[in-house]
């Protein structure tokens, strides 16, 4: 009989029971925000660092932590931060660099469009100001850096949508000569393809809502560092801004980590088939994949990426400037997810016109190559040949000689609205 009545024993019963012997083979889900000691000493050690231990899991968490361990080692970084999101991290990374009033921060003219909204709207109302410029103009964004100073160099391993491998090497040189930082969004290369912290990386972020989780089912991000000492600010970029990734999603991204070697090996091999396969489409006026993107590209990739491998995505330019032919084309898809993201296990199109880079202006867009008949796919794990069978059918449902034909520099104005973003 318990001492206590049942309103009582419904809250405590089953509770705090210590450890079984036996360490889990898999981590489990810490599902807790607190964690209790039987001494008020100890919870003291803990919270002043002199003991290991968990406290409160803004300040970390048993699965999370056990997701950083594994980023940190993966990554070849000192420590890893989980967030809740791919941009929490990047804002984390971009905190962490100190940025005040009147710094610069220059970005990769081709960064994910929400990273340079974030950069643009949430920094730039603090006074940073953002330049952009093209980073695989080695000899200019060198001469640009020294002359602006900025305290950060920001880029994509394989940029988003255009898919140009980063000399990450020589941007980090390129960084550290001026005093600057360089973070890397590493999120479509992904740790199986490249490791940044090896070629000088400062911080590497990732969205691990793409690749590292694989499964559509998590929304996460994290930020990898090469020295310990960024370790106090990027904590207090986590625990301060609060953007914590959860347990539940730190499991599933966890288990996600598994199989990323196997889910990249098909998935890269897919995107190469499939680059072959719009290679010989009469509806496409160019495929954009970097082993296609001529002998520089294809060099920075030999050098930068797992050797043979180009990515799991890859970028199609159709015949047509028709936004109406494109989503004719999208509709008829039966098998490939018109999703709006990728590295998920199932082939996904992104139009990113009005997904990725919505809000970008139409002109800005066509100047970088972001034209109306530009579609992102991103290759899953399914057979290749029922992806092409599923593009092939869907071509047939659209006549494209009806329309009009992209030209070399040909885009099309359209106004554009709404505040999503992906
Ligand atoms: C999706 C994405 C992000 C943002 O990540 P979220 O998890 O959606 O916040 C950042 N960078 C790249 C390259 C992405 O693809």
């Amino acid at each position: 009989m318990s001492e206590f009545s049942i309103a009582t024993q419904l809250v405590h019963a089953g509770e705090r029971r210590v450890a079984p012997l036996g360490v889990p083979a898999a981590t489990p889900i810490y599902a807790t925000s607190t964690f209790v000691y039987e001494r008020m000493e100890d919870v003291d050690r803990v919270v002043e660092g002199e003991r290991e231990g968990f406290v409160y899991s803004r300040y970390g968490n048993p699965t999370v932590a056990a997701l950083e361990a594994a980023l940190a080692e993966i990554e070849n970084g000192k420590f890893a931060f989980c967030f809740g999101s791919g941009m929490a991290a990047l804002h984390a990374a971009l905190l962490a660099c100190e940025l005040s009033n009147g710094s610069v921060v220059l970005a990769s003219q081709d960064l994910y469009g929400a990273s340079l909204e974030l950069l643009q709207t949430i920094f730039g109302a603090f006074g940073v100001r953002t330049v952009t410029a093209d980073f695989s103009d080695l000899e200019a964004l060198r001469s640009k850096t020294q002359e602006l100073k900025p305290r950060v160099l920001i880029g994509e391993t394989i940029s988003n949508p255009l898919l140009k491998v980063l000399d990450v090497e020589t941007v980090a040189l390129i960084a550290h000569e001026a005093g600057a930082k360089l973070i890397v969004d590493n999120t479509f290369a992904t740790p199986f393809l490249c490791q940044p912290i090896n070629f000088g990386a400062d911080f590497v972020v990732h969205s691990a809502t793409k690749f590292l989780g694989g499964h559509a089912d998590a929304t996460g991000g994290v930020v990898i560092a090469r020295e310990d000492f960024d370790r106090p600010a990027l904590m207090g970029a986590l625990t301060l801004a609060g953007g914590v990734l959860s347990a539940w999603e730190a499991h599933s991204i966890l288990r996600g980590l598994k199989t990323l070697g196997l889910r990249l090996e098909k998935q890269c091999r897919n995107a190469e088939r499939l680059a072959e396969f719009f290679l010989d489409c009469e509806q496409v006026e160019k495929v954009i994949y970097p082993s296609l993107a001529g002998e520089r590209q294809t060099e920075i990739a030999n050098r930068i990426l797992r050797k043979n491998y180009c990515g799991a995505v890859l970028g199609v330019r159709l015949k047509t400037d028709s936004r109406a032919a494109v989503y004719e084309f999208m509709n008829a898809l039966r098998l490939c997810t018109r999703a709006a993201s990728v590295g998920d296990i199932f082939t996904g199109v992104v139009h990113p016109a009005t997904a990725t880079h919505r809000e970008m202006s139409a002109a800005k867009r066509g100047r970088l190559g972001i034209t109306e008949g530009l579609l992102r796919i991103s290759a899953g794990i399914e057979e290749v040949e029922d992806i092409i069978a599923d593009l092939e059918q869907a071509f047939e449902k659209v006549d494209f000689s009806e329309l009009p034909i992209a030209s070399a520099s040909g885009y099309v104005e359209f106004e554009v609205s709404g505040l999503s973003r992906i």
